[in-house]
Order: structure tokens, then C-alpha cells, then sequence
């Protein structure tokens, strides 16, 4: 394991939610009439809420946890709630419905372990949003020594706030890939051996992601947001491109969701090739570059010690 790796993913995936955020619940076909070409660079705020080069809420939680986990070495949810608690009070920008329903459960006092059940019973158990997976990028990184932790912390994050299975097994399919591009592994194989408890749908995601390229999904649909979704499009990503860029280009290109999937492949693809593999102008234009730095160091060196 390289440092490069923690680097790039914790960067990588901030990047990607950053540049992702120029075409977020766009119609495909409406980025070229809006834009007059692709997306390749960061664009100011369409409703100028966010600055130039400012990431969203799926970097802001996840840094939430990063923090967390660096802070008490291991995962404490009543900490995590509080942190999440504050993020929603101080800026809670883009906030997704069941992050902002779980989180305003455990501002009126329900214990967290309960808050996600809550908020999801409340959908008629039936929302599955990739809000737990779109903030799980430091987990792996920490547990990169330690695979049945890694699990378990998974899991708890997400389901304080996303407690329908799809959900939990995104965030331990997301993990498990991780942990084979930490480790070296061949990320397909990896997954079909490691990922347990799973659905016919998951299997069916596996495939695709597999065997087809990004511009084969369609990711401005009625299901953008699906966790599923956005876990094929971030595993498609690493499995069937050779650099960092290209996919991310072609994600963001797709609209629906965009910057929560660019994210999410983001941090995947940063961990395999490495920060330099990341375009300068998307590191040099990107707010809190040197705490998102710091960060990833703090987690490479108590996961590597
Ligand atoms: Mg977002």
C-alpha cells in the first residue's frame, strides 16, 4: 500500500463530486445545449450556492467520518451523529431527503442506532438512495488492515442515516472493492468471492459493471440516486478504464446524479492509480485541497502503523 493511494482517493473523490456538481439532475442532452461543450473542467455554480471549486454534501460527510474515525481510532456513531448534526446546522447545502430526515431525527433526540430505521420505515421501507455509499470512502482506507472491521464499520455509518439492505450492501460492496484495490487484488474476482448476503439484482449490477462502458447506463433517469446505480457505475470505472480521468469525464457527461457518482468512482479510481494521476487544474482549483491532504495522511498513517 502506497500513500499515493490514500491521496488519491480522498482527493480523487472530492474532485469528482466537485466537477459533478456542473451537472447535477441534468438531462443528458441538456449539458451541450447549457454548457456548448462537455464538462471537462469545474463550473461556477448554477444557483450559486456552492464557490468555484467547492465540493458537496457527499465530501463534507465523508469527511465527517474520516475525522471521526481519526479522532477516536475506531467508529463511534454517537461522535459521527454529532458531527453530521453539526454539518446539517452550519451548512447542510444539497443535503439528500433521507440524510436530512435520519440526521433531524437525531436533532429531536433519537438515538442514532434507531434514527436511520426510522427515517427509512417512514419511506414505506422502500427508498434505497446512495447517501450511505457516496460518504464511505474513508472507511476502507482506514480498515485497510483490518477486513471484518472494515465491515462492521461500513455497515453502522451507513445505517444511521440508510437502513434499507441495498444500502449497507453498497457500502460493504464499495468497501470490499477498495480493499482489493489497496491490497492489489483483481477488484471482480475480489468481489464475486468476497461480497456475501446478496440479491440477484446485485449479482445482475456485477455483470454489467463488468461488461459494459459508463455511456451504456442511463443516469438521468427516474432512478438516479438508486444505490445500485451509482455502486455499477463506480465499479464500470475501475474495471473497464485504464486512467482516472476519462470515466469521471464521461459520468459527469451523463447527468442525473452526477456529482455523487463521479464521487464515488472518484475515490476508487484515485485509490488505484495514485493522486498524480488526477488532472492539475481539478487539484490546483479545488477548495480545501490542503485539509483533504492532511486527512488522508492522518488515515494512511494509523492504518499503516
Ligand atoms: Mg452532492
Amino acid at each position: 500500500m502506497d500513500i499515493d493511494q490514500y491521496y488519491g482517493a480522498i482527493i480523487g473523490s472530492a474532485c469528482g463530486d466537485t466537477l459533478g456538481r456542473a451537472t447535477e439532475f441534468m438531462r443528458k442532452g441538456d449539458i451541450l445545449r447549457f454548457y456548448g461543450e462537455q464538462v471537462t473542467e469545474y463550473q461556477p455554480d448554477r444557483l450559486s450556492v456552492f464557490q468555484y471549486g467547492e465540493y458537496t454534501d457527499d465530501t463534507y460527510l465523508m469527511l465527517c467520518i474520516a475525522n471521526s474515525l481519526i479522532d477516536n481510532e475506531c467508529v463511534n456513531i454517537y461522535d459521527l451523529s454529532n458531527r453530521f448534526q453539526h454539518w446539517l446546522r452550519t451548512n447542510g447545502k444539497d443535503c439528500g431527503n433521507m440524510t436530512y430526515d435520519a440526521i433531524s431525527l437525531m436533532m429531536e433526540g433519537f438515538d442514532p442506532i434507531d434514527s436511520g430505521r426510522h427515517a427509512w420505515e417512514k419511506t414505506g421501507k422502500e427508498s434505497a438512495g446512495n447517501g450511505g455509499l457516496m460518504r464511505n470512502t474513508s472507511i476502507p482506507l482506514f480498515y485497510a488492515n483490518n477486513f471484518e472491521g472494515m465491515l462492521e464499520a461500513s455497515e453502522f455509518c451507513c445505517k444511521i442515516t440508510h437502513f434499507d439492505n441495498r444500502c449497507i450492501l453498497s457500502c460493504l460492496a464499495h468497501s470490499i472493492a477498495m480493499y482489493a484495490i489497496l491490497h492489489g487484488y483483481k477488484v471482480f474476482d475480489y468481489m464475486w468471492a468476497h461480497c456475501g448476503e446478496r440479491d440477484d439484482e446485485f449479482d445482475d449490477l456485477l455483470f454489467e459493471a463488468r461488461d459494459c462502458k459508463i455511456k451504456d447506463f442511463s443516469l438521468d433517469g427516474y432512478d438516479m440516486g438508486y444505490t445500485y446505480l451509482s455502486l455499477k457505475v463506480a465499479l464500470c470505472a475501475v474495471l473497464n478504464y485504464d486512467n482516472f480521468k476519462d470515466p469521471i469525464i464521461e459520468i459527469v457527461n451523463q447527468g442525473g446524479d452526477a456529482d455523487t457518482n463521479a464521487c464515488i468512482a472518484g475515490g476508487l479510481l484515485g485509490a488505484k492509480y495514485g493522486l498524480k494521476s488526477i488532472p492539475k487544474s481539478w487539484q490546483d482549483e479545488l477548495l480545501g485541497f490542503s485539509d483533504l491532504y492532511n486527512v488522508a495522511e492522518k488515515i494512511y498513517n494509523i492504518a499503516n502503523n
